[in-house]
């Protein structure tokens, strides 16, 4: 059997997708790991995901590491309660997620913004003024 060379993509998003599952689980007193998990790896730079339900969670991972983990906490983040649709409650999700893991709030904001500039915007506005 001939061993094929696994892309290091594949490994460090499992693994850090392992510990936003765990982070929002705590968040969440609840179990959020979905049924699904896909990782796919592209040449391009950025990343893209997609969650169906709460049950299944595709990433296709870029070369960007810093996209790579924002998509991650993205889509996880959908997973968490009251996160179906790109709403305040799941952006709060998102940057409540995010900010426990550690992730730069200034790349993961701005990245989100050119998606969703509206919402994104009053609650980054409203949290600046707490
Ligand atoms: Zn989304």
């Amino acid at each position: 059997m001939r061993l094929r060379r696994v892309d290091a993509r594949l490994l460090d998003a499992t693994i850090y997708l392992d510990r936003v599952l765990v982070v929002a689980g705590r968040i969440t007193y609840r179990d959020i790991t979905p049924s699904v998990v896909t990782l796919h790896c592209r040449k391009g730079k950025w990343s893209s995901g997609r969650t169906h339900g709460r049950w299944a969670l595709h990433v296709t991972l870029g070369m960007d590491a810093d996209d790579r983990e924002c998509v991650i906490l993205h889509e996880v983040a959908h997973l968490m309660p009251l996160s179906t649709h790109h709403d305040k409650g799941f952006y709060r999700n998102l940057f409540r997620l995010a900010r426990r893991m550690g992730h730069d709030m200034e790349s993961l904001i701005e990245r989100e913004k050119r998606y969703k500039p509206r919402v994104v915007g009053s609650i980054t506005k409203r949290r600046r003024e707490d």
